[in-house]
C-alpha cells in the first residue's frame, strides 16, 4: 500500500467507528482494519447483560461484513499484529507478512486485568472481555449454581445482576470500601450496594481474597472475614490498556499510549484512540474506558488523518451501566477539591438523582433509574449552564424548567 492508506489495529468500538468516519468522508478505501479476534466485530456491553441469559442468544455486530466490502475497507479478521516498524512504516502479523501504513492508528483497547500472583489456569476462574469470553462463562454458568465475583466495579455488578436473574447464589468480593471507587460517588456507591443486598446478593467489602487451588481448580477464597468455597469465579478486577505494541515500538506509554489533543502518540504518523489511549485532561492526563470516548474519539481522529481543522479532544464524558433493575447513566468529570451535592429521590423505584457541584459549578450528574433527570443534566452540561444549587432544592419546579438552554 502506499502513503495514502491508513492501517487500524483493533476492530473495536473506536477501530469500527473510525472506519465510519472515514467511508463517510469518502477514504472507506484507503483502509485497511486488522482485528486479532476471528469473529466481525460486536459490541461488547451487551456481554455482560443479556449476552449471558440465553444460550442461543448471538452477538450484536457492530457492522456486517458488507458493509465493509461495500465501502472498499479492507478487514482482516484473526490477523494480531505483533509488531510496528515505525523507520519503514510497517506492521508485522503474527501469522507472518506484513502491511504498510501511510498513517497508523492502534484502536487496541484493552484486557482483562489479572491480580499479581493469580494464575487463570483453574479451569473454573473466568474473565470477561470478548464474546469469546462470554460464551465460555455462558456455557459454565449452566453448569453451577454459585458464582463469585472478584471486584464490585461496572463488569462484576453487571454479571452478579445479571447472574441473580438466572436464579444463582451470588457473592461478590470488592477490595475497597465501595463499590465502582474509581467511577461513582460514595452516594451512588451507597445506594447501589444497599440495591443489589436487598436483591439477594452477598456483596463483602473490603475483602482482600486469597486464592486455594486444588488440581486445576479454585476451590477456596480467604477473606478477612472467612473461608468461601468457589464454585464458579469471574475475576473481574479492571482491564489494562494493550500497550504492550506501542511500547516495544518506542512510543510514549504511561498507564496506556500516550496522545496530544489531536490523538496523535509521539510518532506523529500514528494515533491511538479509545479505552487504550491516554489524553490530555487540564493539566493532566486521562484514560476513560466507555463507548462514549471510544466513539468521540474516532470521530476526531479522523478528522486528524484527513487533515481537518485542528480541533482537540474536550469530550464531555458519559457512561452507563445496567445492574438488574438498576440503570445507571453518569454524565461529566469531577475536579479534585471538595465537592457540594444535591440529591433526588425520585418516584420509580430504587431512583435517585446526584447533582454534583464545585465551586458553585455544576460538574457531573449521576441517576439511578431517573433518565429523564439525568437526559436534562446531560443538556445542561453540554450546553456549559448550571442552574444555581439552591434552585434545584425546589422540588415543586420540574428540573427540565429551571433552566432550559436554549
Ligand atoms: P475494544 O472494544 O476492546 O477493542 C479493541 C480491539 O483491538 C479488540 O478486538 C482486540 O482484540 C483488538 N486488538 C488488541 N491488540 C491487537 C493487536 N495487536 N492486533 C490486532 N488487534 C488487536 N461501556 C459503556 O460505555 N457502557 C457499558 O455498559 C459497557 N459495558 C461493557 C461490558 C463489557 C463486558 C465490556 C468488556 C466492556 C463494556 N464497556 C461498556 C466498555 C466498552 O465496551 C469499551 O469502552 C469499548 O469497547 C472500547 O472500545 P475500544 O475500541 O477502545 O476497545
Amino acid at each position: 500500500m502506499s502513503d495514502e492508506s491508513i492501517v487500524i489495529v483493533g476492530a473495536g468500538h473506536a477501530g469500527v467507528q473510525l472506519c465510519a468516519s472515514l467511508i463517510e468522508a469518502g477514504q472507506g478505501h484507503r483502509v485497511h482494519l486488522l482485528s486479532a479476534e476471528q469473529e466481525l466485530p460486536y459490541h461488547r456491553p451487551p456481554l455482560s447483560k443479556s449476552f449471558l441469559k440465553q444460550a442461543k442468544e448471538p452477538t450484536q455486530l457492530l457492522r456486517e461484513a458488507a458493509w465493509f466490502e461495500r465501502a472498499g475497507v479492507q478487514l482482516s479478521l484473526g490477523q494480531m499484529v505483533v509488531a510496528i516498524d515505525r523507520q519503514a512504516k510497517t506492521v508485522t502479523l503474527r501469522h507472518g507478512g506484513s502491511v504498510s501504513y501511510g498513517q497508523l492508528v492502534l484502536a487496541t483497547g484493552t484486557r482483562a486485568r489479572i491480580p499479581p500472583a493469580w494464575s487463570l489456569e483453574a479451569t473454573n476462574v473466568h474473565v470477561l472481555r470478548t464474546a469469546r469470553d462470554a460464551r465460555v462463562l455462558r456455557q459454565a454458568l449452566q453448569a453451577c449454581s454459585a458464582v463469585t465475583i472478584l471486584g464490585g466495579g461496572f463488569i462484576g455488578l453487571e454479571v452478579a445482576a445479571t447472574c441473580a436473574s438466572l436464579g444463582k447464589q451470588v457473592r461478590v468480593l470488592e477490595a475497597g470500601s465501595r463499590l465502582m471507587g474509581r467511577a461513582v460517588s460514595p452516594a451512588l456507591s451507597d445506594h447501589v450496594v444497599r440495591a443489589h443486598r436487598a436483591a439477594g446478593i452477598d456483596i463483602e467489602l473490603q475483602a482482600s481474597a486469597r486464592p486455594q487451588f486444588h488440581g486445576d481448580r479454585l476451590v477456596r477464597l480467604t477473606t478477612d472475614f472467612g473461608q468461601h468455597d468457589v464454585d464458579l469465579l469471574l475475576v473481574a478486577v479492571g482491564a489494562q490498556p494493550e500497550s504492550d505494541l506501542a511500547q516495544a515500538a518506542g512510543l510514549r506509554c504511561d498507564d496506556g499510549i500516550v496522545v496530544d489533543a489531536q490523538l496523535r502518540t509521539s510518532d506523529p504518523h500514528i494515533l491511538a484512540i479509545g479505552d487504550g489511549a491516554r489524553f490530555p485532561w487540564g493539566q493532566a492526563h486521562l484514560r476513560l474506558e466507555s463507548i462514549q470516548n471510544a466513539q468521540d474519539q474516532a470521530r476526531l481522529a479522523a478528522s486528524t488523518l484527513l487533515g481537518g481543522p485542528a480541533a482537540l479532544y474536550r469530550p464531555m464524558p458519559w457512561f452507563w451501566s445496567e445492574q438488574g433493575a438498576l440503570r445507571l447513566q453518569m454524565v461529566g468529570l469531577l475536579e479534585s477539591g471538595p465537592v457540594e451535592t444535591y440529591r433526588r429521590e425520585g418516584a420509580q423505584p430504587g431512583a435517585l438523582s446526584l447533582f454534583h457541584y464545585q465551586q458553585g459549578i455544576l460538574r457531573c450528574a449521576e441517576s439511578v433509574n431517573a433518565p429523564a433527570d439525568y437526559l436534562v443534566a446531560r443538556k445542561w452540561l453540554e450546553a456549559g449552564l448550571s442552574p444555581p444549587l439552591d434552585r434545584l432544592t425546589d422540588l415543586a419546579i420540574p428540573l427540565r424548567a429551571i433552566l432550559a438552554p436554549s
